[in-house]
């Protein structure tokens, strides 16, 4: 895997760079590290690597959402590091056992994209405002019903999972880029989708991770005309 630094606190690792590019992030605490997603499968290795290079500890594994394209790689991580503990959001987890059927009171549709069986259990569930180290949750439906991203309250630095994408051209979820598809067939609701993305706009972020795709510095420009793009997309 490609490993990028973002910052001061946190590091992407990059699966298939050039040809699927499918991404998950270290974020470094005083004492220990968070691991944000996997991949489709183990980055234990590679999380490894940094983990020895640091000199700190995985304690924690969390997942912007349910899609098997960053769920899948959590047991091979569990299997290597068994302290770590596992979070992912309340209404995502539903879909982590199986459960696509729509909540009462959301769009009823049921929710889209690729999903894997998979044999293990969160160890925590998240809601809005929660914090996970230094990062705070937020809520971010629309991809799944349940997204939600992750603000490094330090930095600013938002890893904001699939409520974006870079790869092929900055696009709200839900917009197709010829060049890269997948995020925008696997999406949910797309007026959720773009009312979550001026919600994640409106923290003013200094830095822009997402799922697919390079990170952006400075992004603000950047969400601003992926907005009026998925406005005029969405009609
Ligand atoms: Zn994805």
């Amino acid at each position: 895997m490609k490993i990028t630094p973002l910052g001061l606190y946190a590091f992407q690792l990059t699966r298939f760079p050039a040809a699927f590019p499918m991404n998950c992030f270290l974020v470094r605490e005083a004492d220990s590290l968070t691991l944000i997603d996997s991949t489709m499968s183990s980055p234990a290795a590679e999380v490894a690597g940094v983990v020895g290079d640091l000199g700190l500890e995985l304690r924690r594994v969390t997942l912007t959402h349910a899609h098997g394209d960053h769920v899948g790689g959590v047991a091979g991580v569990r299997q290597r590091f068994p302290d770590a503990a596992i979070s992912i959001g309340e209404r995502d987890a539903r879909l982590l056992a199986g459960d696509r059927s729509p909540a009462p009171g959301e769009p009823q549709q049921p929710a889209k994209g690729f999903f894997v069986k998979v044999d293990w259990k969160p160890d925590q569930l998240l809601k809005p405002g929660d914090r996970v180290g230094s990062l705070e949750v937020v809520a971010s439906p629309g991809h799944t019903p349940g997204h939600i991203a992750f603000l490094d309250v330090r930095d600013r630095t938002l890893i904001a999972g699939d409520a974006f994408q870079t790869r092929g051209g900055i696009a709200v979820s839900g917009v197709l880029r010829p060049l890269f598809p997948f995020p925008a067939l696997a999406t949910w609701h797309k007026p959720t989708a773009l009312a979550t993305a001026r919600a994640l706009r409106a923290l003013n972020p200094t830095r822009l991770a997402v799922g697919h795709g390079s990170a952006l510095e400075d992004p603000l420009a950047a969400m601003d005309a992926a907005i009026a793009a998925a406005q005029a997309a969405f009609g």
